[in-house]
């Protein structure tokens, strides 16, 4: 099996190549090729001799996200793209243009196992992880195909991405290198169903990435219900957990919360949410749940989505609802892979 050499760090890198027989400087070079540059064969490595490119090619292989479908939206230019891996696997990836540049969602997992009840992307249980370089290769594929620079990265694609925490914060590493992407970690949001433990991590890990949390419920009895992890870490360790992240980091918790008509979007939910944010360093993203067939969830109406706003504002919590981007193209992600696989 040779090594996914795009998933190595730069110190790891420099040691392959140093036990290869060559200068360490050729490891920058090779660096800058994966990572700044996101080619996907050593032949194009010009700058390196014949004999290594060979040499490279013998030990190591590089894993991109091949273009399997793409869907532009008519109405706001957002992107979708099912790219398929290496082993015939598929994931998901939306590019959205904003004001201030172009942001990314990129997939952490082939499938995903924590089971929320209204997420298309669980349906069919858990694949694999994906690799550090496979999270880094969404965004060189679109960039490259799209001829732009992403500037922001969303982790809120296919997946749990605190569940593949090792490879996470390798991703992080090398998108964040001034020799490959130099992707700011302020750019990048994480996005969470609640894995506790994950949040501490991060925490003590002083990464600047930008937290955000999937809360979809304001007490037990209705997160565990339609979030199975909460039956793991209750709504109150949960919430712990990000006052102490704001604390610690002072930076801004993003929550999200999609709402589904008769689930989560009665006035009392919004009460009961107010109360246990007051007087946090937070966001509340409301976010009309987006039907999925099987799940047989129907959104709120407009009017309860915006009175479900009025008393989180009134409580004085910063409330947002969400834009609704690419509606036009499917571009929430889960449901392209599921069709591609005839997963049922
Ligand atoms: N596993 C992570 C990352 C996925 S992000 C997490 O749970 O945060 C995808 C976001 O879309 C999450 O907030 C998820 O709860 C939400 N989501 C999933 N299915 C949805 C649906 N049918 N409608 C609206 N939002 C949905």
């Amino acid at each position: 099996m040779k090594i996914d050499i795009k998933s190595l760090s730069f110190d790891e890198l420099k040691n392959e190549i140093i036990s290869l027989g060559h200068p360490s400087f050729r490891a920058s070079q090779i660096f800058e090729w994966l990572h700044r540059h996101g080619v996907s064969s050593f032949g194009v490595m010009s700058n390196l001799s014949k004999n290594l490119r060979t040499r490279l090619g013998d030990q190591f292989e590089i894993r991109c996200c091949e273009i399997e479908e793409k869907y532009v939206s008519a109405i706001d230019g957002t992107v979708k793209y099912l790219f398929r891996l290496y082993d015939g696997e598929y994931i998901e990836s939306v590019i959205m243009r904003y004001k201030y540049g172009y942001t990314i969602c990129v997939s952490s997992q082939v499938g995903c196992r924590m089971g929320c009840t209204f997420c298309a992307s669980t349906i069919a249980g858990y694949k694999r992880n994906l690799t550090a370089g496979e999270i880094e290769s969404q965004i060189h594929s679109a960039q490259a195909d799209l001829g732009i620079r992403i500037s922001n990265v969303v982790l809120m694609g296919i997946g749990e991405p605190l569940d593949n925490y090792e490879n996470l914060l390798r991703f992080f590493e090398n998108v964040n290198s001034v020799n490959g992407l130099n992707i700011s970690m302020r750019s990048i949001t994480v996005s969470t169903c609640g894995i506790v433990e994950r949040i501490y991590d991060l925490m003590e890990k002083k990464i600047p990435v930008t937290l955000t949390v999937s809360l979809h419920a304001p007490n037990d009895e209705i997160r565990s219900r339609t979030m199975p992890i909460n039956k793991k870490w209750g709504i109150d360790e949960l919430i712990k957990a990000c006052r102490k992240y704001a604390d610690v980091t002072k930076r801004r918790v993003s929550f999200e919360y999609t709402l589904i008509k008769g689930v989560n979007d009665m006035p009392d939910c919004a009460k009961e949410l107010a109360q246990r944010l007051k007087g946090m360093l937070c966001h509340v993203n409301l976010i009309p749940v987006n039907a999925v067939l099987e799940c047989g969830n129907k959104p709120s109406d407009s009017e309860s989505i915006y009175k479900f706003a009025e008393i989180l504002k009134k409580a004085g919590i910063n409330v947002t609802i969400r834009r609704t981007l690419g509606s036009d193209i499917n571009a929430s992600c889960g449901q392209l892979r599921r069709k591609r696989n005839g997963v049922k």
